[in-house]
């Protein structure tokens, strides 16, 4: 059966020294107040913290995550970070396609494939998200973006490389606004999503398939949205930002 996860997603905050306490605080946390220890944890601190956080953490219960990386494996690509670099610092895992980097950097599918690739050929799983803008939802073609972006970059891996990616909805109209999708809209679009990849891979590997919501997930919602049978944790960005929140979040399992 598939793994239930909580993904925190640090985006461009905090200073090595605020990064450094933060994780300490989860590492803590998640050894003394984390009830059911079969829960994934996930932290995606920024580039440059991940050598220290990797120092902090138990790396055996906490996953290191980072929130991006170069679409090249190497070269001359002033500024980038390929993810064979990042996983030297024990990556085990990289966002890929959040709505931030698809709207200000312009990532597209093309480039979203040659990430997922070498994210895979160094051994690290894709979070890859996906989601519709409001205006997309307000148009009732939500369900054909998320499709498109799906079908488009993930969808083109072997059955074996798809069973390690985790896929992320997070309505873009939902994240950091503090308006969260209902319960209700994220298991439809979970359940939709699940039914494509049955479409693709089979129930097999769909059943298997971890399918985090995103979007202003918080203690006082998480309950309620992690009780939906589609729904299999949430990738989480301003309450990763404080320990207790993040705990709050990952205990919110029923
Ligand atoms: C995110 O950035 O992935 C996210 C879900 O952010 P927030 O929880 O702040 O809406």
């Amino acid at each position: 059966m598939r793994k239930q996860i909580v993904a925190g997603n640090w985006k461009m905050h905090t200073s090595l020294q605020e990064g450094s306490a933060l994780a300490t605080s989860i590492n803590k946390m998640v050894k003394n107040e984390v009830e059911n220890k079969e829960t994934g944890v996930v932290i995606a601190p920024p580039h440059t913290h991940l050598s220290v956080v990797n120092q902090l953490i138990n790396t055996e219960r906490i996953c290191l995550a980072a929130q991006n990386c170069a679409s090249e494996a190497k070269g001359a690509f002033t500024g980038e970070v390929s993810a064979k670099m990042l996983s030297t610092f024990g990556v085990k895992a990289v966002i890929l396609g959040h709505s931030e980097r698809r709207a200000y950097y312009g990532e597209t599918n093309e480039t979203l494939m040659k990430k997922v690739n070498l994210v895979i050929e160094n051994n690290m799983k894709p979070i890859f998200c996906c989601g519709e803008k409001l205006e997309e939802r307000e148009a009732g073609n939500y369900f054909d973006v998320v499709k498109e972006q799906i079908e488009n970059v993930v969808f083109n891996l072997s059955k074996e490389d798809f069973e390690k990616v985790i896929i992320a909805y997070e309505p873009v109209w939902a994240i950091g606004t503090g308006k969260t999708a209902s319960s209700d809209q994220a298991q439809e679009m979970h359940a939709y999503i699940r039914k494509l990849i049955v479409e693709k891979f089979g129930n097999d590997i769909a059943d298997n398939t971890t399918i985090l919501y995103g979007g202003s997930c918080k203690p006082s919602n998480a309950v309620e949205l992690f009780s939906k049978p589609d729904v299999d944790g949430g990738l989480i960005g301003g309450a990763s930002l404080k320990a207790e929140d993040f705990i709050g979040i990952i205990n919110s399992f029923n």
